[in-house]
C-alpha cells in the first residue's frame, strides 16, 4: 500500500525526521488559509498522487509551457493561483503513464533555501534477507538514470534486522554523502531515524529524493514515498487509515474488498484460477497459444459463490475482455460447488463471452455434469493445454 507524501512525511516527523512545516489542502481556500501558518514568505504547492516526477510532469488541462505540479510560490496570490490551476486536473508523469492522475489535494510547505540536493532509500533486500539503503550525492534526479550512466555514485549499505541499526552504518551513509562535520553527524542521524521508522512501520520500500541539506546548514526530508508490506497493515491501523482508494485501480479495489489478488493486465482473455502458481502457469500457456491473458486473478482456497460472482464481475468490467478461462482445481473446494458457482455467477452476470471451464479434483464428474446440464454455452476442457487452445480459438474466431 502507498501513501500521500504529506503522510508520511508526518509519519517520519514522529521518528524525529526534520521536515519542512507542511499543510495539507483538499481545497483552494485551504490552501490560501495555510500561508498564515507557515514562516513565508517562499511557499511551496505540491501534489499530492501516489506518483513521483511531479515537478517535471505536465497537466493535461494547462498549456504545454506550463509548469508541473511542484510550485514555488512567493506569495499567498500565488499560492491562490497554483492551486486552481492543480485541483481537479490531471497530472502526467514519468511514473503515472499517459493516462496522468487526478490531483485531489494538495500540500503547501515553507519553502526551503536548498543547498544540495542527495538520495536515500530503503526497501527489503530478498536477496540478502537484509534492509539495503541505497545512497547517492546525487539527489533530485531521476535516480534510475543515475544508476544507468554513473552506477559508482550510487553506494548500498545493508543492515542486518537482527542486529538492527549501528553507528558504523550511520558513519557509511554520512562517508557516501561526502558530509564532515555537523552535517555528518546530522546524517547519520538522519539514516538511523529512517532506519527505525523503516522497520517500525513495516514498509517495504521508504525512498527520500530529494535529501536536502539547508543553506543554513540542516538535513531535512524535502520528498518522500513510503510503501508498506501489505501482509503485516493488520499491525497499523493508523497506517491503514492512510489509504486512498482514489489513487488506485477501481477493479484491484473492489477485488481486495472480497480477498480476490487481481492484477489487470493487456490482453483479452480473462482469467479465473485458484492459486498463485496455477495462476502463472494459466497465464502462461494462453501465452503459449497465441493469445494474452486480460489479468491475473486468484480466487483463493475458499471461492464460494459470491466470490466466483465477484471476480466474473470483475473480469467483465474491462471492455478488452473478449473470453474467459475458469481453470480451477478442487483440492480443498469440491468441484460440484464450484461449478454451481460458475453457472449462479455466469446466470447473473448475464455472461455475454464465451466460456472454457477446465475443472480437476475432487468431484470433477459431479461438476462437469453440472456444467454440462446447466443450459449455458460453457465449454469444458480436460485439461490445462486444451483449455487454453479452446479459448483461444474461441476468442480468436470473435476477433
Ligand atoms: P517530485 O518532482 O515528485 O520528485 O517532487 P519533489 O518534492 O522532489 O520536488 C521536485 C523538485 O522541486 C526538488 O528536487 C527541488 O529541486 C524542488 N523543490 C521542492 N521543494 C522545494 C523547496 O522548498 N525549495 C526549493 N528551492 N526547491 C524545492
Ligand atoms: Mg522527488
Amino acid at each position: 500500500m502507498n501513501i500521500h507524501e504529506y503522510q508520511a512525511k508526518e509519519l517520519l516527523a514522529k521518528f524525529g525526521v526534520g521536515i519542512p512545516a507542511g499543510i495539507p489542502a483538499l481545497t483552494v481556500e485551504e490552501a490560501v488559509a495555510a500561508t498564515s501558518q507557515l514562516p513565508g514568505p517562499l511557499y511551496v504547492v505540491k501534489a499530492q498522487i501516489h506518483a513521483g516526477g511531479r515537478g517535471k510532469g505536465k497537466f493535461k488541462e494547462l498549456p504545454a509551457d506550463a509548469k508541473g505540479g511542484v510550485r514555488l510560490a512567493k506569495s499567498a496570490a500565488d499560492v491562490e493561483a497554483f492551486a486552481k490551476e492543480m485541483l481537479g486536473n490531471t497530472l502526467v508523469t514519468v511514473q503515472t503513464g499517459e493516462a496522468g492522475k487526478q490531483v485531489n489535494r494538495l500540500y503547501v510547505t515553507d519553502g526551503v533555501d536548498i543547498a544540495r540536493e542527495y538520495y536515500l532509500s530503503m526497501v527489503v533486500d530478498r536477496a540478502s534477507s537484509r534492509v539495503a539503503l541505497i545512497v547517492s550525492t546525487e539527489g533530485g534526479m531521476d535516480i534510475e538514470e543515475v544508476a544507468h550512466a554513473t552506477p559508482e555514485k550510487i553506494t548500498t549499505i545493508t543492515v542486518d534486522t537482527a542486529t538492527g541499526f549501528q553507528p558504523h552504518h550511520g558513519r557509511a551513509v554520512a562517508f557516501a554523502l561526502k558530509l564532515s562535520g555537523d552535517l555528518n553527524k546530522q546524517a547519520q542521524k538522519i539514516s538511523k531515524q529512517l532506519y527505525e521508522a523503516f522497520v517500525a512501520l513495516d514498509c517495504d520500500m521508504l525512498e527520500i529524493n530529494p535529501l536536502v541539506e539547508t543553506k543554513d546548514g540542516k538535513l531535512l526530508v524535502l520528498d518522500t514515498k513510503m510503501s508498506f508490506d501489505s501482509n503485516a497493515l493488520y499491525r497499523h491501523p493508523d497506517v491503514q487509515a492512510l489509504r486512498d482508494e482514489t489513487e488506485e485501480d477501481p477493479a484491484e479495489v473492489e477485488a481486495s474488498k472480497y480477498d480476490l489478488a487481481y492484477i489487470k493486465l493487456d490482453g483479452d482473455i480473462g482469467c479465473m484460477v485458484n492459486g498463485a502458481g496455477l495462476a502463472m502457469a494459466t497465464m502462461d500457456i494462453i501465452k503459449l497459444n497465441g493469445s494474452f491473458p486480460a489479468n491475473f486473478l486468484d480466487v483463493g482456497g475458499g471461492a464460494n459463490k459470491e466470490k466466483v460472482t465477484a471476480a466474473f464481475k470483475i473480469i467483465l468490467r474491462d471492455p478488452n475482455v473478449k473470453g474467459i478461462l475458469v481453470n480451477i482445481f478442487g483440492g480443498i473446494m469440491k468441484c460440484d460447488i464450484i461449478a454451481e458457482g460458475i453457472v449462479a455467477a455466469a446466470k447473473e452476470v448475464n455472461l455475454s463471452v464465451p466460456l472454457v471451464v477446465r475443472l480437476e479434483g475432487t468431484n470433477v464428474q459431479q461438476g462437469k455434469d453440472i456444467l454440462a446440464n446447466s443450459g449455458l454455452p460453457i465449454v469444458a476442457a480436460n485439461d490445462l493445454g486444451d483449455a487454453a487452445k479452446k479459448i483461444v480459438a474461441q476468442v480468436q474466431q470473435v476477433a
